[in-house]
């Protein structure tokens, strides 16, 4: 497959797809380096880790400058990206060693448990993050002593790609991190159906998500799935107006709208609607969408051609707001801002994954909670309030995995991350994503 620079559309790699007899013998490896893997002492398991996170982090730039140009992320988020693989290694690095089991108390014996790895573990990855959410599946599944297997979405093989030549120069074992680039039907079904891989990591669309779970379910695969999102960024009248305004352009427009956690919904006090649509209107307008390599940049492409048609697809009226973008060669789209007359609208029930926010007036908290809850979605939201009590009430009715106020964050490698309803099962990140990637086994001595 030709891989393409999305700000040039220029042919930047031809990248072999494999085939389903491929896919078996990534599996085949993959189980053959299992029973070493997981008997490596746990310290050294962790040393291997940390040496892996180091060569990534010397690796940096070069990462960033791949992820730029296959991915068209912006010089600042691509470097943000590869430091934030060194810190998932590392964070997990610290986990062979306290992967405890417990001793329960039992009359006529001893009870222990052991925290035991799956086997293969298959990772899918989508083309938005390739690089962070290949690791964010794979560092816990490899320190907790399973053995890896990527598959990178078609478009945007080439970090991962780079990311398992660093993993055998640290000194992982052949057959412990695979990346198999492939076609999803192709090489992501041939893992997800092999009884041979116990465990799918998803992260892409609900649509697949939902096909995966299915197909996982006829051999009763563990599966986590990271799936869509509409997050709502909810904007009290008592909230500091100024700093909302400005902050919520980046909630949403950040990697172009490419982001499952983008807070694509804006809905916002009706008395201070008005407001803040100038407010927004203004920051919208100053946003610099080019050259992904231009520190100044704040939008590159989007990540191709089909992609660019769906998310025009979206926007059928006059936005209340549009901002500008190059001509010429690559994938553009500008930041756009709309208002809905109906609230069935296409535009503001389903992810555009594009540069693309509704903002919505709503009368007071109830209102807002009805608002913000009716999809099908529940990955993130941000809550702009000045009033603690109210912030607290909003963020627990919310239904939704990762909820900021006055603030738009989402994801830190050490607090967990995932969604309710559509947008996913079970979570990544954080201080229990080893039990995702172990089994529980229990076992009694008689004494
Ligand atoms: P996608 O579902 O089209 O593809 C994701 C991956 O699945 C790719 O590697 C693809 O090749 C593979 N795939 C496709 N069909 C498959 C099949 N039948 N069997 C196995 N694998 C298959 O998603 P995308 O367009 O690459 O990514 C965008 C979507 O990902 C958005 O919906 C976004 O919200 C979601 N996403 C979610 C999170 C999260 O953490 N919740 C993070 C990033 C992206």
């Amino acid at each position: 497959m030709k891989i393409i620079n999305p700000a040039t559309e220029d042919v930047l790699a031809d990248v072999e797809l494999a085939d389903l007899a491929e896919t078996e013998r990534a599996v085949e490896r993959a189980r053959e380096a299992f029973p070493a893997w997981r008997d490596v002492a746990p310290g050294d398991r962790a040393r291997l880790l940390r040496r892996f996170a180091d060569l990534v982090d010397r690796h940096a730039d070069e990462l960033a400058g791949l992820e730029l140009a296959n991915a068209g992320h912006t010089i600042g988020n691509a470097r943000w990206e590869a430091g934030n693989v060194r810190d998932v290694l590392h964070f997990y690095a610290g986990a062979p060693e306290r992967n405890h089991g417990r001793q329960i108390p039992v009359a006529g014996g001893v009870d222990i448990t052991f925290a035991e790895p799956l086997g293969v573990v298959g990772v899918i990855v989508p083309w938005n993050f390739p690089m962070v959410i290949m690791m964010w599946g794979t560092a816990p599944a490899l320190a907790a002593g399973n053995t890896v297997i990527v598959k990178p979405a078609e478009w945007t093989p080439l970090t991962a790609l780079r990311l398992a030549e660093l993993a055998l120069e640290a000194g992982l074992p052949e057959g412990v991190l695979q990346v198999l680039p492939g076609a999803g039907e192709v090489a992501g079904a041939g893992l997800v159906d092999h009884p041979g891989v116990r465990k799918i990591v998803f992260t892409g669309s609900t649509e697949v998500g939902k096909l995966i779970a299915a197909r996982a379910a006829q051999n009763v695969k563990r599966v986590t799935l990271e799936l869509g999102g509409k997050s709502a960024n909810i904007v009290f009248a008592d909230s500091d107006l100024a700093q909302a305004a400005a902050t919520a352009p980046g909630a949403v427009f950040d990697n172009s709208g490419q982001d499952c956690c983008a807070r694509s919904r804006i809905l916002v006090q009706r008395e201070v609607h008005d407001e803040f649509l100038d407010r927004l209107g203004r920051a919208v307008g100053g946003l610099k969408v080019g050259d992904p390599a231009d520190p100044g940049t704040d939008l590159g492409p989007l990540i191709s051609a089909e992609h660019l048609e769906r998310v025009t697809s979206f926007v059928t009226g006059t936005p209340r707001f549009q901002g500008s973008c190059p001509p010429g060669r690559g994938y553009w789209f500008p930041p756009t801002v709309l208002t809905h007359d109906s609230l069935d609208d296409r535009a503001f029930t389903e992810e555009i994954f594009g540069p693309v926010v509704s903002v919505v007036p709503f009368t007071d908290e109830a209102e807002a909670i009805q608002i913000a809850n009716n999809t099908k979605y529940g990955l993130s939201g941000s809550i702009w309030t000045r009033d603690v009590g109210r912030a607290l009430r909003v963020a627990r009715a919310v239904e939704a995995g990762n909820l900021s106020v006055n603030s738009h964050s989402s994801v830190r490698y050490w607090t967990p991350f995932g969604g309710y309803k559509e947008s996913g099962l079970g979570r990544e990140l954080g201080p229990d994503a080893l039990a995702a990637f172990t089994e529980t086994k229990n076992v009694f001595i008689a004494h």
